[in-house]
């Protein structure tokens, strides 16, 4: 087996992987904030996470990975004012299409999905801590970290703060490295906003504040890992540091891991563009669910990914071989033996695979090696080398190496249904409908509950949706 190394931004090498707790790798994730429905972009740095959680456990490890939502913050507030409702409501519709999201694309689930508004508390306590500590300063009802009293500030983005003036204050939760300044870690209520009472009084938190809270209420003091987007790196990640060290005079993070931005043929994603892509856009433009996690996974997390359409072809193609030819293992009846130079060829690219992922995650030489055994196994079984008991052999590794891919099942089409995708099937008549409801509920009554559920299933598949009402009717529409 490869040591594991990662590249961690903030010394800026590749260094070994020594978990805190031996046998378990905790991990910090900035997840979604939930004003709009996450982009194209955002699943590049979660299928990142998803790859290096799946490889960390495939290589024997427990994970323990807390993603935060970030369910209040200035966009959220104005977005959720604009529509008139709270931010709670505002937000859940956004969180939920998040979860869906990452189910079609086998994301994998964090151990913990956690929303900044179900820990007010901890921020508090954490604010009061660093009050404490005279870390802070109060101005107009805001609470502002005094960088100052921190001199390592700056040292993972490697900013310059050496000129700043004193008392310099920012009060927005995203800002640029040239406005380095006091930041806001509790926000006093502005008029008609959405507020806390509170000990340390009535408002809001700042972003920041909401990530060294619940990393450290999860994951302990010092972390393993903590990933994100390159652009979280200052001033999100900076903030996190200052806080969390200054509360607890420990290293807070050992390992940064930042993935690189995702552009669309070439350029930068923008609305003003049109080519600003969420997930279901590209659903509905026909993209399998396995085309795009095959292309999200195909580009290293360091190097920028071009998503281009050509791109897409490419993913959906080598996601067919890798399908076809798993198929083609089981259902090939091979000459009797076991050829000595394939079982070679699938040990090597076991530990090329190995090799690849334990190099900072380089997913692009984790499938050459698999891509090299699908060839080198195809020309065998086409010139009749490859015999039956290297079948078994093969589909293990191919096993091994879905692990971490989960390519290999398909179920696009499953995916798409349960996201109301795809449906391209003409719909049914009313008769058509009701005569199937009628026939569910007599299934019902002679308790043939196989039967009903299938005829629910039907009409779901058709785009129909039944609702029992309490006095036993059945109202339908369509979805
Ligand atoms: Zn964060």
């Amino acid at each position: 087996m490869n040591e594991i190394r990662l590249h961690n931004t903030f010394t800026n090498a590749l260094e070994a992987l020594h978990p805190v707790h031996p046998g378990q790798v905790r991990i910090y994730t900035c997840g979604p904030t939930v004003y709009a429905s996450a982009h194209i972009g955002n699943f590049r740095t979660f299928m990142f996470q998803d790859i290096l959680r799946r490889f960390l456990r495939a290589r024997g490890y427990s994970v323990l990975q807390v993603m935060n939502v970030t369910d209040v913050d200035d966009r959220i507030i104005q977005s959720a004012a604009a529509a008139g409702v709270g931010i709670r409501e505002y937000t859940d519709k956004y969180i939920h299409a998040f979860l869906e999201d990452i189910d079609a694309l086998h994301i994998e689930m964090p151990e913990e999905l956690v929303r900044a508004t179900d820990h007010i508390e901890d921020m508090v306590a954490l604010i009061e801590k660093l009050q404490q500590k005279g870390m802070t300063y109060t101005s107009d009802g805001s609470i502002y970290f005094r960088i100052s009293k921190f001199p390592a500030y700056g040292k993972l983005s490697k900013i310059d703060v050496s000129g700043m003036q004193a008392g310099a204050r920012v009060d927005v939760d995203q800002y640029e490295k040239e406005n380095a300044r006091d930041f806001a870690l509790w926000k006093a209520p502005k008029a008609g906003e959405h507020f806390w009472e509170t000990r340390i009084g009535p408002g809001r938190p700042g972003w920041h504040i909401e990530c060294s809270a619940m990393a450290m209420k999860y994951l302990g003091d010092t972390l393993d890992i903590h990933t994100g987007g390159v652009d979280l790196a200052f001033p999100h990640h900076e903030n996190e540091i200052a806080q969390s060290e200054a509360a607890t005079g420990k290293t807070f993070v050992r390992t940064w891991l930042h993935a690189e931005h995702l552009i669309i043929e070439g350029q930068k994603m923008s609305k003003s563009l049109g080519n600003f892509y969420t997930l279901r856009d590209l659903f509905a433009k026909g993209h399998k669910p396995s085309t795009i996690r095959f292309l999200l996974l195909s580009v290293p997390y360091r190097r920028q990914l071009n998503f281009t359409e050509e791109g897409l072809l490419q993913a959906r193609n080598s996601t067919e071989r890798l399908r076809n030819f798993v198929t083609r293992l089981k259902a090939e009846q091979f000459p009797a033996g076991s050829n000595p130079e394939v079982e070679r060829q699938i040990a090597t690219a076991e530990n090329d695979f190995d090799a690849g992922l334990s190099d900072d995650i380089n997913t692009a030489m984790a499938l050459a090696a698999v891509f090299d055994l699908v060839r080198e196994a195809n020309t065998a079984m086409d010139r009749g080398a490859f015999l039956q008991q290297n079948a078994p052999s093969a589909i293990a590794a191919m096993e091994k190496f879905d692990a971490v891919l989960a390519l290999l099942v398909d179920d696009d089409e499953e995916k798409l249904r349960k996201l109301g995708i795809g449906l391209a099937k003409p719909r049914m008549s009313s008769e058509q409908i009701e005569g199937l409801i009628e026939e569910r509920t007599a299934a019902k009554k002679r308790r043939d509950f196989k039967r009903s559920d299938e005829i629910r299933q039907k009409l779901a598949d058709s785009g129909i949706l039944i609702e029992d009402m309490k006095d036993g009717s059945i109202r339908w529409k369509y979805k």
